[in-house]
């Protein structure tokens, strides 16, 4: 299976001021590329070779782990913007929100804290269970919830390539600003 790096769904620009316009291109155009184009030389010949990437990374260890990984979080991640993103999420994860965390905000208190008490670079996610229950995860360099047989719905990248153009060591008020990005129509159908 060849990999390839999925098109932005938007414009590099459009998701100012909260991730600016040279961060998603940087981001995107080499970080992302140089996960995907990592994986297409480490898989042939392997048995990761016709593999997805949700297998492999539930599979593997090393640098196949590392670069699947980041794969898939990327993937995940660019995905789930829209410049016309934000709000609180409705239908059934509206719901769940509601019923596990209380309301909204004390989710996004929640969800926050995991973010930016990731130490060094790392993820949070909100994943769910076979169940449907919701689980905040924080996942260290390239891992992602898949590893504990989790539905990853929405990441936060804490690289600091994902916002030290931006925010510098500024790590809280990034994560703060991505809620105003978030296309809820996008994670709640992965729900
Ligand atoms: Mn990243």
């Amino acid at each position: 299976m060849k990999f390839e790096l999925p098109a932005l769904p938007y414009e590099s620009g459009a998701l100012e001021p909260v991730i600016g316009k040279q961060t998603v291109e940087l981001h995107h155009g080499k970080h992302f590329q140089a996960y995907i184009t990592n994986l297409n030389n480490l898989v042939p010949g392997t048995k990761y070779e016709n593999m997805d990437l949700v297998d492999i990374v539930k599979d593997s260890d090393g640098p196949v782990f590392n670069n699947a990984g980041q794969a898939l979080n990327h993937e995940i991640y660019f995905s789930s913007f829209s410049p016309k993103g934000g709000g609180e999420p409705t239908g059934k994860l509206g719901e769940a929100i509601k019923a596990q965390f209380g309301d909204f905000e004390n989710f996004k208190k929640e969800f926050n804290a995991a973010a930016v008490s990731v130490f060094g670079s790392g993820w949070a996610w909100l994943a769910s269970d076979a169940e449907g229950k919701l689980h905040i995860t924080k996942e260290a360099n390239g891992s992602n919830p898949v590893v504990k047989g989790l539905n990853p719905l929405l990441g936060f990248d804490v690289w600091e390539h994902a916002y030290y153009l931006d925010y510098q060591n500024r790590r809280p008020d990034h994560v703060n600003a991505l809620w105003n990005i978030i296309d809820w129509n996008v994670v709640g159908a992965r729900y």
